[in-house]
């Protein structure tokens, strides 16, 4: 039976944007068949981190990671498919680069837990959160595929 409908909320970090990445990262998500159904770059707030990495407010590395958030601007998605929320955490890899996997962004294009390139909602619960978070529902444009002649 095949997975729902999911959507997910992932955000391209500073460093996949200084580093030229955002194509690269973008390409595997649509070549996995997953559609991309809402995209902003933005600098986000100190305020907006806070609040999206509120479960770890009380982890030493939390100012690394307001720091690390607020390096350059980020690139938002709203990423829909069967099992999309699933599907890319596992594209992801883990969150530590030194230990995901070849063959995952983050094992592929990273070397650290910090600079971990992508964020994307854990569950379908914090997706329902996060979504919200950085898109208004008019900046998100669901479209059936078309095969076109
Ligand atoms: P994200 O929430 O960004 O998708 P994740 O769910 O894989 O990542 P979390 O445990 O939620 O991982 O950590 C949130 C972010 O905090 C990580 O993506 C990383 O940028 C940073 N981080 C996590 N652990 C550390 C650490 N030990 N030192 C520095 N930064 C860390
Ligand atoms: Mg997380």
């Amino acid at each position: 039976m095949p997975a729902a409908v999911e959507r997910t909320l992932l955000l391209l970090k500073p460093d996949t944007v200084h580093r030229g990445l955002i194509g690269e990262i973008l390409s595997r998500i649509e070549r996995k068949g997953l559609k991309i159904i809402a995209m902003k770059m933005m600098a986000l707030q100190d305020s907006l981190i806070e609040e999206h990495y509120f479960f770890h407010r009380e982890k030493p590395f939390f100012p690394e990671i307001v720091k690390y958030m607020t390096e350059g601007p980020i690139v938002a998605l709203v990423v829909e498919g069967d099992g999309a929320i699933a599907l890319m955490r596992a594209l992801c890899g883990a969150t530590d680069c030194a230990e995901a996997a070849i063959g995952t962004i983050r094992g592929d294009y990273g070397l650290t837990i910090r600079y971990n390139l992508i964020h994307a909602s854990d569950s379908a619960e914090t997706a329902a959160v996060e979504i919200p978070r950085f898109f208004d529902e008019t900046e998100i444009h669901p479209y059936a595929r078309k095969i076109l002649e």
